[in-house]
């Protein structure tokens, strides 16, 4: 890679006390907004994920979405959309999980992935681990295999590895937020 890892922080805004007191929210837009932050965070990817020969991408809204397809685009594979609750328009597999501030609810259409689907699944952040996990389960109700996940950053306060090392996902971080 032509380009270090640890440029990406260049780009990492810290917002606190967003979306409520006490949480410091780490903002990733301008990795996407910068063409070279965005090349390295897909690069990265293309090197890790690609000899495990994936046939899907899911990516969880919302920077799952264009990081994912970025991703399922170069390595010539599909993508599928994990959106929020009451955005999918026809059947659904449904997972209620609890967020680092309240819970979610994350869908997937049932005929999205089969069982000879291999994923990845790309979101941006990985803090508790639960929209992850949300997404494993869904994806797995659907007979796929989940081979692996990618986040840019990982908040290991928050120890969202293990709890997606208890349900036997690798994940792949680019960065980790030590502080
Ligand atoms: P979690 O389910 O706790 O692993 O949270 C991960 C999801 O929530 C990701 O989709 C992130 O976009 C978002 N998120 C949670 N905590 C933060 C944070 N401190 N900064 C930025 N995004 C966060």
């Amino acid at each position: 890679m032509s380009q270090p890892i640890g440029r990406l922080w260049d780009e990492v805004v810290v917002v606190p006390d967003f979306p409520e007191p006490g949480i410091s929210f780490k903002d990733l837009s301008g990795i996407l907004a910068n063409p070279e932050t965005l090349s390295i965070t897909v690069q990265a990817w293309i090197e890790a994920i690609g000899p495990e020969r994936p046939t899907m991408i899911v990516g969880i809204e919302a920077r799952g979405f264009p990081l994912g397809a970025a991703l399922a685009y170069e390595l010539g594979c599909g993508f599928v959309a994990l959106r929020k609750g009451g955005k999918l328009p026809r059947d659904v597999h449904r997972a209620e999980y609890a967020l680092e501030y309240g819970t979610a609810v994350l869908e997937m259409h049932t005929d999205a992935l089969g069982s000879e689907d291999r994923v990845v699944i790309v979101d941006d952040v990985l803090a508790t681990g639960g929209t992850l996990g949300a997404g494993v389960d869904l994806v797995q109700r659907t007979g796929a295999q989940v081979l692996s996940a990618a986040v840019i950053l990982d908040l290991p306060a928050l120890n969202g590895r293990a709890e997606m090392a208890h349900r036997g996902v690798p994940v792949h971080v680019l960065i980790s937020d030590t502080a």
